[in-house]
């Protein structure tokens, strides 16, 4: 039975509109049981209501999904008026918010989210259709608004939904913000970020590179630093142990020669590996110096991991799309480049198992 009907109908089409173009018909597996994309049909429906093997497994063990798969500035991107923006101008369900996830565990109601995006009023509705608090009997959530947030940099696609948490909007109460020590101090010494800590709206919680954070008994969460260009913070991504699969997020890094990881090794260890696709190729910054912005691009992605085995190419899902990046388009030539060799993209709204198999 749907508590709150109207609430939930509205909800439902936004994550219509944030999955379309990527989901045909009922949920479909696309990678076997690692990954889940929410059905059209699922999502005009009640979230109380649902049945079937694919949302029970969601319900039982914890999960990921997936609030955003956008490059800091969103899609489209302010004043943008190429071809690449226009179109989506004209045609809002294919509208992407930036990148960021929701870790969920059904089993305690508990949810998380890594980084908090300025997205995040948009991201919260996302979440709650897909994991709705506990509500009282008078529509007030009877839950904290997050268990936490995690930070992986200073970046303003990564953590200036914070401000959403003042006085001037929800006005939260001590919610947990993770961050490494310089983020953590950017936070606590720069107005208006500053505030939140003295008014108590977040409580800032220590993270060290490499030491897992047991968020529960069944999920742990291990920042590993990454290189970037660390204007203001170091910058990390997250390995996300559940109690039987893991993913690893990693929107941002300069070049993966530059990291003292392997990316080959740090994709055999997971189930998962949602990595840095910010541009397809080299010349999508038009007259803009490439160097002035380094990411490795998809491409180059692609012929670095090509060496890999198709089942653990399969692992990788780009994500952190600009706006320029022909990915975005999902029947486009550049995804069936990228299907063809292989790896996947992510796609807003989709849900990544962390349980255990047919759990
Ligand atoms: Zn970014
Ligand atoms: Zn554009
Ligand atoms: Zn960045």
């Amino acid at each position: 039975m749907c508590p709150r009907p109207a609430l939930v109908k509205s909800r439902s089409a936004l994550v219509r509109s944030a999955a379309g173009g990527n989901t045909p018909g009922m949920a479909a597996w696309t990678s076997g049981w690692t990954t889940m994309i929410l059905s059209c049909a699922w999502l005009t429906s009640c979230a109380a209501s649902i049945e079937g093997p694919t949302t029970a497994s969601a319900r039982r063990s914890p999960f990921v999904l997936v609030l955003g798969i956008a490059q800091d500035a969103g899609y489209p991107q302010t004043a943008c008026r190429r071809a690449c923006c226009a179109a989506v101008a004209a045609d809002p369900a294919r509208r992407r918010l930036v990148a960021g996830i929701a870790i969920v565990d059904p089993q305690s109601s508990e949810r998380w989210i890594i980084d908090c995006t300025p997205d995040f009023g948009e991201q919260l509705l996302l979440l709650d259709a897909v994991a709705p608090p506990a509500m009282d009997r008078d529509g007030f959530a009877s839950q904290p608004l997050l268990e936490g947030i995690f930070l992986t940099h200073a970046h303003i696609g990564h953590y200036t939904g914070l401000m959403e948490l003042g006085r001037e909007a929800t006005g939260a109460t001590r919610v947990p913000v993770y961050a490494m020590p310089r983020m953590r101090s950017f936070l606590e010494r720069n107005g208006p970020w500053r505030q939140l800590v003295e008014l108590g709206n977040v409580e800032l919680r220590p993270l060290a590179a490499e030491t897992p954070v047991a968020l529960n008994e069944r999920i742990r969460v291990t920042p590993l630093v990454v290189p970037h260009r660390d204007e203001y913070s170091e910058t990390v991504g997250f390995r996300i142990n559940g109690p039987g699969r893991s993913i690893l997020y990693l929107p941002d890094i300069d070049k993966w020669e530059r990291w003292e990881r392997s990316i080959e090794e740090e994709v055999k260890r997971v189930d998962v590996a949602l990595l840095d696709g910010t541009f397809f190729s080299g010349d999508e910054l038009g007259g803009r110096d490439m160097a002035e912005v380094p990411h490795p691009s998809v491409r180059e992605s692609m012929e670095r991991l090509s060496t890999l085995p198709p089942a653990e190419r399969a692992k990788v899902r780009f994500i952190h799309l600009n706006h320029t990046n022909p990915l975005l388009d999902v029947d486009g030539e550049a995804m069936r480049e990228v299907r063809g060799r292989g790896f996947g993209v992510a796609a807003q709204g989709e849900v990544m198992g962390l349980g255990r198999l047919l759990e």
